[in-house]
């Protein structure tokens, strides 16, 4: 900076830097906070900051802007750390997380919080400290004893934990000291940040330079040393050829390998200490390496047409919806655009739903792509997802296959973004805030980039096929199996009829039963799918027809029998099975509805030597369980699948011949406008796992009432027919995509103050918001964690009124009956959107 070495009073002109912060609180603006001049080079957008905040606390934050005003309503405080080289966040993802804030009714302070992996975020732990200004000899204030005593600590320790102050006085309860030494003036309560990523370290043994880069040493060695040493050695030069390579040392050997098997731990210790072989520690990846295979799928003359359809849509267009059936080899032709985008030099983003993201999809994007992939899943430790966001930052990685929360990597080169199966509800993040939508957010964020978005499906949501059918998005069918195969039959069994002749078996129908025992007869494989694990829905008293329900939630609890257990699928509540009834007695406690693992139980009784497993959320919650069960479905040592929506998505095996779907009429009555599109798209994608190779598929739905017209558009595979009826049926009743939805949801522990606030505030907004506005009324679970909760709909003609006015308005109006001392404890949020 020479201009400042010119000026003859450097300090008085010195420029003062300023940082606008973003601060993970709920609250909705940006702090500015006052750079001190020797950080003055450190700030720049996207860098980590600790900064102070309030009067006791230490936040850490995400610089936005560096500028040279002041602000104008307070006076700024001082940054007091900057944590980051380098941005952690890139620049451009600002505006992408403010629009989704204002979108989504958040802060973006939440919205940060949703974005960055916890690893990256600072943990804190409060701790005390002397107020500077205090002085214990001057202080008016008096003191009890166990002041007296944290008062001495303090000064001679600088600063205590919260848990060093218990240990200190043997007691739990400290709050109200600390509270009175706050008022005393006397000390400032803080945070203490640490980072939370932590490396994978390995510990490696390598040759001292003194034997790795002389030969002769090395002959000489193997005259001297005693005969368990000379293994470890001979092991060593075995996997490190330091005599054709001497530089191979460098990196050594994993110090794992000497630990194990015939090598003795001491022998090693002995080589060390006599400075043969030396210890270090090496930084490495989670992931191990892969190389990429060379690309050998060419693409069938309907998959390279419909590439070229999308990529001649693109020119013009920034979405373009791929409605392929299932098996048409959709992610082949995502694969070769891909390639493309990469190879121009773009990043590119492939969205998965968090079931669909399973091994199988990741192995054969690896075998393409290599190490240019990261895969960004929730069900990987929180440094794996740091390693990936870094791994994006440093260039590592330029392709990123991930979960809806994958659009919040920091990626500032974006040219294309995949979702796969984009009809998928589990692309909406429910709870906490941000409730976004990956889908249409990714929409959003392709546009700050100049990006273009795929959006793929063999049973797209109404609302993208709404779009499609207006010309918003190009639009591209892949209407034929890969291969030639068929897509299967599906055939209605009557349940009810079944009951009447009581050819049910509990709750397998006999044609059900017939086709498994073909398919098993014949090495093929099946796939059930029920939509409700556990083992019954519910247990009910014969006599006096008690339910066990949860304590917390206004649910029954569902029966899972493995466990003998009654459980809460809202909160985790669980109690054992009582024998008899708590009410009356009586020991005649039925079973109602089932689950998968019914199913899963009385296939072992019906089909003799079938063998048969579960998939569903008790049987994959370790990291690895769901793999394994893939593999053995795959091998064949499983033949039949049982399970809920997971054995719906993207499975692509070649032997299943048949489909079973259970219990589809429950599926359609839930109450909602989705439920029939949710039923027509789960039972199209699970038929869509039979017979995607030459065997010909068969698909059984049992339900109580084939005649419903809806299922008609199921067993004729027009699910585009049923598209259009939708499309009119949501037209007629004021549903999305013709108007836009937004739940108020409001909760608190007491039923009546939030139904009092519900109905209050429903008053004051209907004058404004007139028939757009819906409810109050309770939700179909009215209660969640002991919270009851109330909820409003309002409804907006799409294009007709503006958004940005009314969400303002229901934030206004939310906050002002939250401002009333009787509905403080009320929580208002909002849900945009909802699915
Ligand atoms: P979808 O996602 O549309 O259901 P997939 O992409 O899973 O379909 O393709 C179905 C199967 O057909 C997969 O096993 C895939 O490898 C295979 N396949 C698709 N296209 C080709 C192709 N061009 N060459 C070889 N195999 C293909
Ligand atoms: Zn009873
Ligand atoms: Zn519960």
């Amino acid at each position: 900076m020479s201009q400042l070495e010119l000026n003859p009073h450097p300090h008085s002109e010195r420029l003062t830097l300023f940082a606008d912060v973003l601060l993970p609180v709920p609250i909705p603006r940006l702090f500015t906070y006052r750079v001190p001049f020797e950080l003055t080079d450190d700030v720049r957008a996207g860098v980590r900051v600790i900064v102070p905040f309030g009067s006791k606390k230490i936040l850490t934050g995400v610089i936005e802007r560096v500028h040279e005003q002041p602000p104008r309503e307070y006076e700024a405080k001082y940054v007091a750390e900057v944590l980051d080289e380098g941005p952690v966040v890139q620049p451009m993802q600002f505006p992408f997380l403010h629009w989704m804030a204002d979108y989504y009714m958040c802060t973006a302070g939440e919205v940060l919080n949703a974005a960055l992996p916890a690893g990256l975020k600072l943990s804190s732990q409060s701790r005390i400290a002397l107020k500077p200004e205090f002085d214990r000899e001057t202080t008016d204030w008096e003191f009890v004893e166990r002041e007296e005593i944290i008062l001495d600590a303090l000064i001679q320790t600088e600063s205590l934990t919260y848990s060093e102050v218990m240990d200190l006085l043997g007691i739990k309860s400290i709050h109200p000291l600390l509270k009175s030494l706050l008022g005393k003036g006397c000390i400032i309560v803080f945070e203490e940040v640490q980072d939370k990523y932590k490396p994978k370290v390995i510990k490696k043994v390598r040759l001292t330079p003194a034997y790795s880069g002389s030969v002769a040493n090395l002959e000489a060695l193997f005259e001297k040393l005693p005969e368990k040493q000379e293994g470890i050695l001979l092991r060593y030069l075995q996997s490190v050829p330091v005599y054709q390579n001497a530089a191979a040392n460098e990196g050594g050997l994993e110090k794992k390998v000497f630990t194990k098997g015939d090598f003795s731990p001491s022998s090693l210790k002995t080589l060390i200490k006599n400075g043969i072989f030396e210890e270090f520690e090496q930084i490495t990846s989670r992931f191990a390496p892969i190389q990429a295979e060379e690309y050998s799928i060419v693409l069938s003359e309907h998959q390279a047409a419909a590439k070229t359809q999308i990529m001649d849509h693109f020119a013009e267009k920034d979405v373009v919806l791929l409605q392929g059936v299932t098996g048409s080899g959709k992610t082949e032709v995502y694969i070769d655009i891909i390639r493309e985008v990469l190879d121009s030099g773009s990043q590119v983003l492939y969205l998965l739903p968090e079931i669909a993201l399973t091994a199988q999809t990741v192995d054969r994007l690896r075998r393409v792509f290599g190490d240019r992939v990261g895969v960004y899943h929730s069900r990987f430790s929180d440094n794996e997802r740091v390693e990936v966001w870094q791994g994006l930052l440093s260039g590592r990685f330029h392709f990123i296959v991930g979960v809806r929360s994958a659009i919040f990597l920091p990626f500032d080169n974006l040219g294309l973004i995949v979702v796969d199966e984009e009809h998928e509800a589990s692309y909406k993040q429910y709870d906490p805030a941000p409730r976004y939508h990956a889908r249409d957010s990714a929409m959003v964020l392709a546009r700050t980039h100049q990006a273009k978005v795929l959006l793929g499906s063999a049973t797209p949501s109404v609302e993208s096929y709404h779009m499609a059918r207006e010309g918003k998005f190009g639009w591209v069918k892949l209407t034929q199996r890969f291969g030639g195969a068929t897509l299967p039959t599906v055939q209605l069994v009557n349940m009810t009829e079944e009951r009447k002749q009581k050819t049910v078996k509990e709750d397998f129908s006999s044609v059900l039963i017939g086709h498994i025992e073909q398919a098993l007869r014949v090495g093929e494989q099946v796939i059930l799918f029920q939509n409700r694990r556990g083992y019954s829905y519910y247990l009910n008293c014969t006599q006096c027809d008690w339910v066990p329900r949860c304590p917390n939630c206004d649910v029954s609890l569902t029966y899972h029998q493995y466990l003998n257990q009654a459980q809460c699928h809202y909160c985790g509540y669980h109690e054992r099975v009582p024998s008899e009834c708590p009410d009356c007695g009586s020991t005649e406690i039925k079973r109602v509805g089932f689950g998968t693992e019914k199913l899963e139980e009385d296939l072992k009784l019906f089909v003799e030597d079938a063998r048969v497993a579960r998939m569903d959320l008790d049987t994959t919650r370790k990291k690895n369980s769901y793999n394994l069960l893939i593999d053995d479905f795959e091998e064949g040592r499983v033949q039949v699948l049982v399970g809920t929506q997971m054995v719906t998505k993207g499975l692509d095996f070649d032997n299943v011949s048949l489909v079973g779907i259970f219990d589809t009429d429950r599926m359609l009555h839930f109450p909602d406008f989705r439920s029939h599109e949710r039923t027509l798209q789960l039972l199209t994608q699970v038929s869509g796992r039979a017979g995607r190779r030459e065997l010909p598929g068969k698909v059984i739905v049992q339900t109580h009432n084939p005649e419903q017209h809806v299922l008609s558009w199921v067993t004729s595979h027009n699910y585009e027919g049923f598209l259009e009826e939708q499309i009119e049926e949501r037209r007629t009743f004021h549903y999305p995509p013709f108007y836009r939805l937004i739940r108020v949801i409001l909760r608190d522990k007491d039923k009546d103050k939030v139904e009092r606030a519900a109905i209050i505030l429903a008053k004051t907004m209907s004058p404004k918001l007139g028939r757009s506005l819906l409810g109050p009324q309770e939700p179909f679970v009215g209660r969640i964690r002991n919270l009851f909760l109330m909820h409003l709909i309002v409804k907006l003609e799409r294009n007709a009124v503006s958004l940005t006015a009314v969400k303002q308005y229901l934030r206004e109006q939310a906050q002002s009956l939250t401002d009333q001392p009787e509905f403080r404890s009320v929580s208002i949020h909002f849900d945009v959107d909802p699915q």
